[in-house]
């Protein structure tokens, strides 16, 4: 490892936002407003399991209520649609995050779609994502948002990059690639049909890994000096570049875990307090 290279701490970059809500609830509990996220997991899928038990644990830390909607595997897409129409009109649900992916018979883009806006915490509706690419989203993805977050806590440059992004996901590899853009950088989205992968990283001032599989991106891929920030959680805690090797050419890496996954969840809670701020405030 070269000794300058940077450890991207999410864990420290999450207390901070957290520390900062702790004030923002109070004010909310005075008014007799409890802050609430409605998870919704459906099937059995333990990865989903362990990020949406993550979620409620983090929220109950913070004196956020969360309120856990499981369905079984056979669920169908209208039972689900139901469901969340239900949470639509509760008035005490603030945020509304349906844990991805949903079974494969489900049509998850018409549930995504029936989150009603004001609840829509995860950017995942089409509007969502539509004024996240517009750059005034109110609640735009929450990891892509992460991976932002770290990069300002550190006062990493944007502005000017190139930004290489592998992954082109609805929520974490297409807006993450937006909201880079709207910061000036210039963006290169990659994918599984992208040819030449390796010496396109090679480019890349930053690069962030979006792909979902363990130990993916090379170390000789890495441009020296470059900033690598790993959005992947596989099995094992194990993020989606080679951390060992990418950290001896990388100016700055997030570990996995420690690194994007915090974040992330900090920034849900971060949503959920504004969401219920802006109910209160109508
Ligand atoms: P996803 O929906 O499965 O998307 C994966 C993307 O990677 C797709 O765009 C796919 O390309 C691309 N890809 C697959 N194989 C590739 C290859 N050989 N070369 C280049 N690109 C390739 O996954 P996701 O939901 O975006 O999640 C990605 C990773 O982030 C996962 O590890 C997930 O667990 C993690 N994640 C972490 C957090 C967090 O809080 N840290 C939150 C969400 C997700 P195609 O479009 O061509 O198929």
């Amino acid at each position: 490892m070269v000794a300058e290279t940077l450890i991207l701490d999410g864990n420290r970059v999450a207390s901070s936002m957290k520390e900062e809500l702790i004030e923002r609830i109070q004010r909310l509990s005075d008014k007799g407003i409890i802050p609430c996220l409605a998870t919704i997991l459906v099937g059995d899928d333990p990865a989903s399991a362990t990020y949406v038990k993550m979620k409620g644990n983090a929220c109950k830390r913070l004196g956020i209520q969360s309120k856990r909607v499981v369905f079984p595997e056979n669920t169908s897409t209208s039972e689900l649609i139901a469901a969340i129409q239900r949470l639509n009109v509760d008035p005490s649900v603030h945020g509304i995050l349906l844990q991805h992916p949903v079974p494969q018979h489900i049509d998850e883009r018409a549930a995504f779609e029936t989150i009603s806006m004001d609840k829509d915490v995860d950017g995942v509706t089409t509007l969502g994502f539509a004024q996240n690419a517009f750059g005034f989203a109110d609640f735009p993805s929450c990891t892509p948002a992460a991976i932002l977050a770290i990069m300002d806590a550190y006062k990493l440059p944007i502005e000017g990059k190139h930004a290489v992004v592998i992954g082109r996901s609805p929520i974490l590899g297409k807006p993450v690639s937006m909201m880079l853009l709207n910061r000036n950088a210039t963006v290169t989205i990659c994918h599984s049909k992208t040819t030449d992968l390796a010496n396109i990283v090679r480019l890349g001032d930053i690069v962030v890994a979006a792909v979902g599989k363990p130990r993916f991106i090379q170390g000789d891929w890495i441009k020296p000096g470059a900033i690598v920030l790993d959005a992947g959680y596989n099995e094992g805690n194990i993020g989606d570049v080679d951390y060992v090797a990418c950290r001896e050419k990388a100016s700055a890496i997030t570990p996995v875990p420690a690194g994007v996954g915090p974040v992330t969840i900090a920034t849900l809670l971060k949503h959920t307090v504004e969401a219920a701020e802006k109910m209160a405030e109508r």
